[in-house]
């Protein structure tokens, strides 16, 4: 196969692809720079040790914090799922998701995969990182319509069964047909009410698929301050990774919100995403005399899983979040809405963006 896809996309982030691997390119790198920890003027294994396990504790509030922010918006009566501030919430949220995939997790693939400490072939024959995010965007789709299919299918064959998601009503105090935001079209009848399990059921879909594909960078970020040594670049990641997680966690708590769960399922799911890079950083520190940043095994199986993380989020964040809130009737119905929406999808993008410079 030649090193380029026939579509412009591809075709663009082979261009990235090759002006990154450029800007990296200062020789071929020496196999000791690829094999052992960087020994900076700054080695200090107790004092990284010191800010490792600060780290643990200030980024596993922070991340609660984040995470929990959106979910407590339903003490604010403005913030009602059928209010219009929830939308431009829940936009800032799909910015942030978007550019978790975009900014943070494809150009990491990027790096990863087209490291000078992998062997050029095949890593630099062919651009792996755009080709396995693809495959993982038509992957989503499939798991997000076959689902469908599968729901559908159940809930024809057990017609009988009503409301066995009750849980869900005592969190909703707004009544049916009010309470899905952007689908819930507002009928009382046995239809209505049909469409809207199958919207909650997707939100809910969403909701764990997204966590998934968050809590990937999460742990690999967390992973890499934990093998560092190096306190002179572990301290300003503190403050950092903290802002980094804070601002995740707002996206995600604002699908959590939609998936509309009990407070178990919320605790959970909050609890997950807190817990995913302090783990990182624990598991960096326990790994630390074997696991290397940039050997080859590391590289690939984390370029690898970046990669696949970056078609995920793109495509939910662009299909699933973004174009269904802003094709749906509440944002269609008000232009004046809809440049409020894009302002804050700009700000949730743009912010995330910036925390890219770190991490
Ligand atoms: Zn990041």
């Amino acid at each position: 196969m030649t090193s380029h896809f026939p579509t412009t996309i591809s075709f663009l982030f082979v261009l990235l692809s090759n002006s990154a691997s450029a800007a990296n390119d200062t020789g071929p790198a020496t196999p000791s720079e690829c094999d052992a920890a960087s020994l900076g003027e700054c080695y200090n294994k107790p004092e990284a040790l010191r800010l490792k396990l600060i780290a643990i504790g200030t980024i596993l509030v922070a991340s609660m914090i984040g995470v929990c922010l959106p979910l407590f918006s339903r003490a604010v009566p403005a913030l009602r799922p059928d209010r219009n501030l929830f939308v431009i919430v829940k936009a800032f949220a799909s910015g942030v998701i978007l550019a978790t995939g975009y900014m943070h997790v494809l150009p990491d693939s990027f790096e990863n995969l087209s490291s000078p400490c992998l062997p050029k072939n095949p890593w630099s024959k062919f651009p792996f990182t755009a080709f396995v995010a693809m495959l993982s965007a038509i992957f989503t789709l499939m798991v997000d319509s076959l689902m469908l299919t599968f729901y559908n299918r159940r809930k024809v064959s057990k017609a009988t069964v009503v409301d066995h998601e009750s849980p869900i009503h005592e969190m909703v105090p707004v009544p049916h047909g009010h309470g899905h935001g952007h689908c819930g079209v507002p009928q009382l009848d046995a239809e209505g009410k049909d469409g809207q399990e199958a919207v909650l059921l997707r939100n809910r879909i969403i909701a764990q698929v997204l966590e998934m594909g968050i809590i990937v960078h999460s742990v690999v970020i967390g992973l890499s301050m934990g093998a560092s040594q190096n306190p002179c670049t572990i301290r300003p990641l503190v403050a950092a990774l903290c802002f980094h997680q804070l601002f995740e966690g707002m996206g995600l708590g604002g699908c959590i919100l939609q998936a509309e769960y009990g407070i178990k399922m919320k605790a959970i799911l909050a609890f997950f995403f807190a817990t995913t890079t302090p783990f990182g950083v624990a598991l960096g520190i326990g790994l630390s005399n074997v696991y290397r940043d940039n050997s080859p095994t590391a590289l690939i199986v984390v370029g690898l899983l970046n990669a696949s993380s970056a078609g995920l989020l793109n495509y939910m964040a662009l299909v699933d979040l973004l174009a269904t809130d802003f094709m749906g009737p509440k944002l269609q119905g008000s232009v004046k809405l809809q440049l409020w929406a894009y302002l804050a999808v700009l700000l949730g993008s743009g912010g995330m963006s910036l925390m890219a410079k770190w991490a």
